[in-house]
């Protein structure tokens, strides 16, 4: 007798800090594409109307198939604008330009907080992983990622004022759980663009996690030259330069995503 397949749900998870150029969308792709290595199914679900992480997976900004826009405002299913990318196991919902109107397009959209959760209803079931990229900003597409998400990764930079605004972010999260999605959670706290030579990074580090605690991964992903050319070529790290040290921080921190859940 075969035992039936449970169905398990998805982790989606929210890549997540308003503060800017923190890693966010180098953590997005490269986390997917580790992940995707390990037979991890994975969707990219980019958020940002800058389309890093579009381009960055090998994404299509120039589609006639749409993007997460068409979905959030013009209720194209989302299924319709997927795109497959190069890395094994992974599949794309871009962002392009047009996402920027949808900040304020959104807001006449009934149960606007929502709609990205709504949208990816139907197809998340086909995925182990689900990653949201979101924009710098706390605004309805932060908010709707939020909602959508069970949790999140927040990526600090190793860098003086690192903690500025993220208490302002655990407050806008815990606004959510209370009033839209029980559920949330921060699933790991991701220390980046660490440099192990400088004491201010320790410092750093030692003050996060002071904040909180076992949260932050023990995977910190160490400053490199590699992880800031990869996307110009539009690949993640582990297709760039497979061996690098990037490679490897992004692969152990696919393991403890996995450990965690
Ligand atoms: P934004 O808020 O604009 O969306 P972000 O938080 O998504 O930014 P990224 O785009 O991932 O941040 O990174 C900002 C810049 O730093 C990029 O040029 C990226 O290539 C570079 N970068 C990110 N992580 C590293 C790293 N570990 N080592 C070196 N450069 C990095
Ligand atoms: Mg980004």
């Amino acid at each position: 007798m075969t035992t039936p397949k449970m169905q398990k749900t998805p982790t989606t998870i929210a890549i997540i800090n308003q503060k800017g150029g923190v890693g966010k969308s180098t953590t997005a792709v490269n986390l997917a594409a580790s992940l995707g290595e390990k037979r991890k199914k994975v969707l990219l679900v980019d958020l940002d109307p800058q389309g890093n992480a579009t381009s960055g997976i090998g994404g299509s900004k120039v589609t006639e198939k749409g993007c997460i826009y068409d979905a959030l405002i013009n209720d194209v299913p989302i299924a319709d604008l997927i795109q497959d990318v190069a890395p094994a196991n992974v599949e794309l919902v871009p962002a392009t330009l047009n996402l920027a109107g949808a900040e304020v397009e959104l807001v006449s959209v009934i149960s606007r907080e929502s709609k990205l959760k709504r949208c990816l209803a139907p197809i998340k079931d086909n995925y182990d992983y689900v990653l949201i990229d979101c924009p710098p900003s706390l605004g309805l597409l932060t908010i709707n990622a939020l909602t959508a998400a069970n949790s999140i990764i927040i990526p600090i930079q190793c860098e003086y004022y690192a903690l500025e605004g993220v208490s302002k972010l655990i407050e806008t999260m815990k606004i959510v759980k209370n009033n839209i999605n029980p559920e949330l959670d921060v699933f790991g706290i991701l220390m980046t663009m660490y440099d192990g030579r400088t004491s201010l990074c320790k410092q750093v580090v030692e003050e996060v996690q002071g904040y909180f605690g076992e949260k932050v991964f023990k995977t910190f992903i160490p400053r490199t030259v590699k992880l800031a050319e990869a996307p110009s070529y539009g690949q993640p790290i582990t297709l760039y330069n497979s061996r690098s040290k990037g490679a490897e921080a992004y692969r152990e921190l696919a393991k403890e995503v996995i450990k965690r859940g």
